[in-house]
């Protein structure tokens, strides 16, 4: 299937690692020019230069800010219109869980969780929503986790940030329509630097890493054995980015290996 990516621009927020990087090299894979940000400069540089190397300078741009700074997202929107012409489908990826139970999340704790779901949502969608407007295929789609729905104890406020999330693009899907399409993956457990730096930071270091891996996938009862791959989340946002979703706005798309146990 054609996905109708070539030569248009696609934006990953958090583009240095993980499910970000791999949706990149997706874009890429597909003709896309893509634009990446992550805050670590020295990663993001290294990446970008490895896939200028690949695809070609003249097709990636890559900036080091945090996309809770909404003037930095501003000026990077305004370097992508410089630099591409426009964009056309907007990847809002960029961020972290937060592990803590309700005991031991500070009002401080709560506030910074908040403050990273909703606004690294809300200075990307509102820094590119004038240039998703005039490309007339844009999207925006959004990483976010099966926890919006089927909240975990030990993730309290991560949980409720997420739902709040869902119901923010769900709003956005209407407020948008019918000239931007709005769309979300929520995912289960996927490999990541996320889970690498869990897996380091394991309490019995003689632990192989498929072992570690295949007994918190045992744990979590996931029916298909196994932890995603970054490619498997890259390869379902960007066909929810990509024109051959044309008629699909509003809607989420479970990437888990079938953990939710809601219809
Ligand atoms: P990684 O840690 O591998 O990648 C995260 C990326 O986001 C990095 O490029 C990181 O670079 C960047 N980033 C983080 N915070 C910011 C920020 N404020 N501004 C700009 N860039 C930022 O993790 P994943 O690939 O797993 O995570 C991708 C998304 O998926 C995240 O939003 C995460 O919460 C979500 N998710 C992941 C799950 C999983 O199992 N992997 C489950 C549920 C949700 P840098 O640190 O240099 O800024």
């Amino acid at each position: 299937m054609d996905l109708g990516l070539k030569n248009r621009t696609v934006v990953v927020t958090g583009g240095s690692s993980g499910i970000g990087l791999a949706t990149v090299r997706a874009a890429l894979d597909e003709g896309a020019k893509v634009a990446l940000c992550a805050r670590g400069a020295n990663r993001l540089h290294d990446v970008a230069g490895q896939l200028a190397a690949e695809y070609g300078a003249e097709r990636v741009l890559a900036e080091a800010f945090s996309v809770l700074d909404a003037d930095a997202t501003t000026t990077f929107a305004a370097k992508v219109a410089d630099t591409f012409g426009g964009c056309d489908a907007l990847i809002t990826n960029a961020g972290q869980g937060r592990v803590s139970t309700f005991a031991d999340t500070s009002d401080t704790d709560w506030r910074d969780e908040l403050d990273l779901k909703f606004f690294s949502q809300i200075n990307p969608i509102r820094a590119f929503q004038g240039l998703l407007l005039q490309s007339g295929a844009g999207s925006i789609t959004a990483v976010n986790s099966l926890l919006a729905y089927q909240p975990e104890p030990h993730m309290v406020c991560t949980s409720a940030a997420r739902a709040g999330v869902q119901n923010l693009l769900k709003s956005l899907a209407s407020e948008l329509a019918p000239d931007i399409r709005v769309n979300s993956i929520v995912l289960g457990l996927v490999d990541s630097q996320q889970w690498q730096r869990r897996f380091d930071a394991r309490e019995d270091q003689s632990q192989t890493r498929d072992a570690w891996y295949a007994d918190l996938a045992r744990r979590k009862a996931i029916p298909l054995g196994r932890l995603g791959r970054a490619e498997e989340a890259a390869r379902a946002l960007l066909f929810l980015a990509s024109p051959a979703a044309s008629y699909v706005t509003g809607a989420q798309l479970e990437i888990s290996g079938g953990v939710s146990r809601f219809i």
